[in-house]
Formats: structure tokens, sequence, C-alpha cells
């Protein structure tokens, strides 16, 4: 049941969760299936976090993070979503790199990167087919000290042009640095390489419609504009939550928000032990995104151009230059008509470039509005090199920063990509310090993007189960005892 603006919520439930990113709405999908009582609670006024999108004028609607995600998509979807969701994702035909190293049009497999860094960059096929048997033999319990720029280093020495083809696609799908371990590209590496890049036709309007949908259907309540302030505990152990200063009951609870909100705002540091919070302090939140929206006129159109560019003016690859507020280096994603068929045809053109926080918290209101202004004229020069005459074309253009990412989604920093590797075991292993309190969501850069996020959600919902079980368990127990 979805629950109006100003109703009061009087049940108490199984699990609350805080958040309705791609990881809490798996996650509530699964536990309501599994007969579990679930309360999604949303702070925005519409499910889907980061998988979000906006219109203007009515007329343009524009996606935030619907550019690309791999193949296992289609499966988590079957399995815990349903067949039209999974049956909706398909694969994105042409990447295209752009760059003073090289001009490259891929469809993003194995295959014909293998082909491409053997005919276009002169590498032995031993060290392409070593350094791909190496990404597919990585284990995440393995030695985890090997950093992204030491693997390249190790394969293709000095060559500063293979890493930005095998990396720069990957900085932009969850954030990571030559300096981020190496476990962190390889795997979402591995798993973009096993089929191409996938997307979801029908616009992200059209999949959480349906999410939202199945979430009802299996007994969900939902309410949004529901900021949760925080997680309460008795004798330690979590009894729900507090919003708008009421207490709403709840047997165990699965926070969405950043790890560190989770942490520090939601149930508070000195809940924890010493030497978790010690760890929580270490975590680095990932950086951020700047993007800018450019929509078509009606009537107006583009050459077909495939669906990403990896666009950059910056001769080398680095990532200072990659977080720069020049945007030496963007990606363009590309929509055509056939994303939302039962709409006018209207063509759109999203700019995402990686971005720093500290950076925009740091300009005054001028200087802010002059940035974006700039990053949106540096997304329609740019474009404009590409598709002559293509400002002309442009009815409506918006544009996001951090500060955006921050406003919208809560997240430490705006961080678009949760946080750095270390922030992995405190997330999963949250339920040993604080009993019934789990986390999901982007978190040590493997759990983030479409696809990570909502397998973790599904992780995490195993976590949540068991839980239940042995609180039951120990009840019946304890009744037992006392009878
Ligand atoms: C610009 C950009 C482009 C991207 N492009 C891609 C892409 O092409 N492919 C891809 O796979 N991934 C992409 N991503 C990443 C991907 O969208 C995210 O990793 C993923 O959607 C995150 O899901 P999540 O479950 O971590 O939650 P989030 O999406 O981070 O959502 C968390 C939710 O919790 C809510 N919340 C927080 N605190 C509270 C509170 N106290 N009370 C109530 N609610 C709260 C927030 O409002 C939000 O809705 C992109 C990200 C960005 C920023």
């Amino acid at each position: 049941m979805l629950y109006g603006k100003r109703d009061s919520i009087t049940k108490e439930y199984d699990v609350i969760i805080i958040g309705s990113g791609l990881a809490g709405l798996t996650a509530a999908n699964k536990l309501a299936k599994q007969g579990r009582s679930v309360l999604l609670l949303e702070a925005h006024n519409k499910l889907g976090g980061f998988a979000t999108w906006f219109r203007r004028n009515n007329e343009h609607v524009f996606d935030v993070s619907l550019h690309g995600f791999p193949v296992g998509m289609i499966k988590t979807c079957k399995k815990y979503w349903n067949k039209e969701i999974a049956g909706a994702i398909e694969q994105v035909q042409k990447v295209r790199f752009i760059n003073p190293q090289f001009d490259l049009e891929t469809d993003f497999t194995k295959e014909h990167y293998s082909k491409i860094l053997v005919e276009h960059f002169k590498l032995s096929p031993e060290a392409v087919s070593g350094f791909f048997t190496a990404l597919e033999q990585m284990n995440f319990y393995d030695d985890q000290s090997m950093t992204n720029g030491q693997l390249f280093q190790k394969f293709f020495p000095d060559r500063n042009d293979v890493v930005r083809f095998l990396l720069e696609p990957i900085v932009y799908a969850n954030g990571s640095t030559l300096e981020d371990p190496a476990i962190s590209y390889g795997i979402v590496f591995s798993n973009f390489m096993s089929k191409g890049v996938y997307i979801f036709k029908g616009g992200t309007d059209k999949l959480i419609s349906m999410m939202k949908e199945e979430l009802i259907a299996n007994g969900v309540d939902i309410k949004l504009h529901s900021l949760v302030e925080q997680v309460e505990l008795v004798d330690g152990v979590v009894a729900g939550v507090r919003l708008n200063g009421q207490l709403i009951r709840s047997r165990a609870v699965l926070s969405n928000s950043h790890l560190h909100n989770t942490i520090f705002k939601l149930a508070k540091p000195e809940k924890f032990s010493s030497e978790f919070i010690e760890q929580a302090r270490k975590v680095r939140p990932n950086t951020s995104s700047c993007q800018v929206f450019m929509g078509l006129k009606l009537g107006e159109t583009l050459p077909e151009m495939g669906d990403l560019i990896f666009y950059s003016e910056d001769r080398e690859f680095n990532t200072d230059l990659i977080l720069s507020p020049k945007v030496g280096s963007q990606t363009f994603s590309i929509y055509y008509p056939d994303m939302r068929p039962d709409r006018p045809p209207y063509y759109a053109v999203v700019s995402s470039s990686n971005a720093r926080y500290e950076y925009y918290k740091g300009l005054s209101e001028e200087q802010y509005l002059a940035q974006k202004k700039y990053n949106e004229e540096k997304a329609l020069s740019v474009f404009e090199k590409l598709v002559p005459g293509f400002r002309d074309k442009v009815d409506v253009i918006d544009s996001s920063t951090p500060l955006t990412v921050e406003r919208y989604t809560h997240h430490t920093n705006g961080a678009s990509f949760g946080t750095k590797f270390e922030g992995l075991p405190l997330s999963m292993n949250m339920h040993k310090e604080i009993p019934g309190l789990f986390h999901a969501g982007s978190v040590g850069i493997i759990m983030s993007g479409w696809l990570g996020a909502a397998n973790y959600g599904v992780i995490q919902s195993h976590e949540v189960d068991n839980y239940l079980d042995r609180l039951t368990k120990n009840q019946s127990e304890e009744s037992n005892v006392q009878l």
C-alpha cells in the first residue's frame, strides 16, 4: 500500500527499509516475497534513488543514471523482480571513444576488446589473454593490495593509451581510480566484458513504475517524503526508526542511506564499538558527478551515432584530469526516440563527468552559477564538434553538480558511488555491532552501479531474513522456558 503524504503509520513491521535506491527496492521486494512485513521509507518524492529521471517543460524526460550496466542485470531482474522488467533490458550496440590518443568504436565485449588491443594497440595476444585470465581469476577474498595502476603496469607497462581504453569507462561506471584496489576494477570490468553493455528500454520512469507496482502487489508499504531521522534501539537492539518525531516499530532496519549517514547520523557513533568507529572514520566517500541534460526540439534529429561516447580532450588519462572542473573528459549518452516509443519522438543527450564535491562546496553562489554555465557551454561546444549545428537543435538545457546529488540523495559529499573499498566490511558487518541493523547500497566500489547495488540488496536481505528467523526462534524458546 502507498501511504499518502499526511498518513500516519500505526502498524509494526518485520523490517523497515530506509531509502529506495536499487539496493533498498530489491531488498524490499525479496523480503516481502518471503512473507516478511516491509515498510519502505524514502525521503524524495519518488522511488529509485540515483535510478531516477526528471521532466522539463512537461515534454522532455531525462534519465540520470541510465547509461549502461552489465548483462547480469537481466538475471537479477528475472529472479528478484519479474520477467517483464528483465525482458525490457537490451544490449547497447555501439560504444565510442574519442580522445587525443585514439578514436575507436566497440561493442564492449571481451572478444572485440581483445581484437582492438592486438590490432590497434599492437599488444601481444599472450599479454592480452594473460590480462583477461588474471581478471577472471580475481577473487573477492584474494590479497587486495594490488592497485589498478600496478595491474596495468604489470601487463601493459607504460601504456597510458591502453590504460585509458581499459579503465576510463569503469571510472564512469563506479568511480575507480588508478590508486584503487585492482579487485574493484577487475570484477566490474569482467562483468561488462562477459556480454557488453545493456540498458532498460522504456526509460527509468517505466522501470521504477513497474518496480513500484510489483512492490505493492507483494504487500510492501511505501511512504515517500519521509526523511528518517534516527534508528531507534532498545537495550542495544534495533526497535524501529524515528520519522517526524514518531517512533515506527520494527524488528530489523535495513539502511540504504550512505554508509557514513547510517553510522554517524542515523544510528549514532556511540552505539558502536570504538574499533568500528575508528575504521568508519577512515572510510573515504567516493567522488561525485556533474551532468548536463540537453533536450532537442521536437522534429530535430541526430544521426545514428551509438549510445555512449567517451569523449576527452585531455592528452593523457589521469585521475586528476578526469575530476577537474575544466571537464576535459565527459561521457555522452544519446537517447533516441525508441527509448520511449509511446512518447513524441524526442532526442536527448546527457553529458556526465566525474567531479569533486569539495570544489563545488567551496564556490560562492555567483561562482557556482558561473561553473554550471561553463559545464553547459562545454557540453554544447564539444557535442557541436560531433554534430555541427547541434546547438541550434537544443530546446532545453539543464545541469547538475555534486551539490545536486547531495540535495536529492543525502549522500555524504554527494558521493555517486558510495564509498571506497574500505567501506565494504563495515557495511557487511554492521549487524554484528548493532543487532537488527543492516546496510545495503553503493559501497566499496564493487557493490555500486545498478547491478552491484541490486545484488547487494539481495545479499543483505538474506542476512535480514536469517536474523528475523533467529529472533523468532529465540523468542519461542524463551516462552517455552517460561511455560
Ligand atoms: C551521474 C551518475 C550516473 C550513473 N550512471 C550509471 C550507469 O550508467 N550504470 C550503472 O549501473 N550505474 C550508474 N550510476 C550508479 C548507480 O546509479 C548507483 O550506484 C545505484 O543506483 C545506487 O543505488 P543504491 O541502492 O546504492 O541507492 P541510491 O541510489 O544511492 O539511493 C539511496 C536512497 O536513499 C534515500 N535516503 C537516504 N537517506 C535517507 C533517509 N534518512 N531517509 C529516507 N531516505 C533516505 C535517498 O533519498 C535515495 O533515494 C550512476 C550514478 C550517477 C551519480
